[in-house]
């Protein structure tokens, strides 16, 4: 493997053929590390409007630090995942009280922060900072599989690992951002998970997989991952214009820490007529819901884990897509 023709072949499409995406307009720390976490698990198309617009509300990381958690998870609301935008606002007011508000520059501290680990640290360091950290993630391991005609699954962590040190050996002197995102960006746009466009890749001739015809086996399939049914019967009570809701725990199965409509065992009411249902996926869950209209009992006190809240503000507190969903249509 010719290492330098690959850098030079990468990079060299790269320059010519990366898309004009927002983060990569102004690659402040802050910026790189709120695009890194957003796109973990979701989408660039899924990110990008929400990415806007949670900028224009939480401008630098101080704005971010200085904000409650329901404001944080109001504007990340549909990207799902939560848990990404509480460790967020963690990560922020961490910077805030152990790095004097400027985002650390060094490794371990970047690591260190809640929600980040050893890729994200990688993009933040290399693409903001211009540092050689290397970074692999699901595009860099298919794009690495085939490229080294290397067998494994994706997912799997031993299969991971082994690419980490291929990365280090690649890294460039120079532009270690533009070569990390490189990697991705062929791994998103040409080296897909189906049907990969060789005939328009710019690194064929160093292609083990192309050469031997195969980039359609590389990586292997996944295990499948069975899907569990779930069902749950939610309750609309609503009284003098405010609706109930509740505060799931974070012993929940689902939408753990969420405002969300109470359920059926949560509350002492019974369910009346049905209102609406929906289907929804939640990582390897496939729920349906099932909205019926009740009331509490005469006289009876609604617990700490509730509110009402009026039925203007309900897409305030509902972050979850499912939610929107079932208010939607109410
Ligand atoms: Fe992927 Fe095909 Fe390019 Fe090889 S030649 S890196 S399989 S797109």
């Amino acid at each position: 493997m010719n290492d330098a023709g690959l850098r030079r072949s990468l990079l060299g499409w790269y320059a010519r053929a990366k898309r004009d995406l927002p983060w990569r307009r102004d690659s402040t720390p802050y910026r790189v590390w709120v695009s890194e976490i957003m796109l973990q698990q979701t989408t660039v198309a899924a990110v990008t409007p929400k990415y806007i617009s949670f900028l224009r509300r939480f401008p630098s990381l101080s704005s971010l630090a200085g904000s409650s958690e329901d404001e944080v998870l109001k504007h990340w609301a549909g990207l799902g995942y939560y848990s990404r935008a509480r460790n967020l606002r963690r990560a922020a007011l961490s910077v805030v009280a152990d790095h004097a508000g400027v985002f650390p520059s060094e490794f371990e501290p970047v690591l260190a922060l809640p929600g980040v680990g050893r890729y994200t640290a990688g993009a933040i360091l290399s693409i903001a900072f211009a540092k050689p950290y290397p970074l692999v993630d699901g595009n860099v391991v298919r794009v690495f599989s085939r490229l080294f005609g290397m067998k494994g699954r994706a997912k799997d962590p031993s299969f991971v690992k082994m690419m980490w040190p291929i990365a280090e050996r690649l890294m460039p002197r120079t532009n270690p951002g533009d070569w990390n995102q490189a990697l991705m960006e062929l791994g998103a746009t040409v080296c897909t998970p189906d049907s990969p466009s060789c005939g328009a890749c710019p690194v064929a001739k160093h292609c083990v997989a192309f050469e031997k015809g195969i980039q359609d086996e590389l990586p292997e399939p996944e295990k499948y991952k069975k899907q569990t049914d779930v069902k749950w019967n939610c309750l609309w009570i609503e009284k003098n214009g405010r609706v109930l809701l509740w505060k799931r725990t974070n012993g929940e199965r689902l939408l753990k820490n969420l405002w969300g409509l109470p359920e059926s065992r949560h509350v002492d009411a019974e369910p009346g007529r049905l209102l609406r249902s929906a289907h929804h996926s939640i990582t390897h869950h496939s729920l349906r819901v099932l909205l019926h209209e009740a009331s509490l009992p005469h006289g009876a006190a609604i617990p700490p884990e509730a509110k009402w809240v009026p039925v203007a503000e309900l897409r305030d507190h509902l972050v979850s897509s499912l939610w929107l969903k079932l208010i939607s249509r109410k």
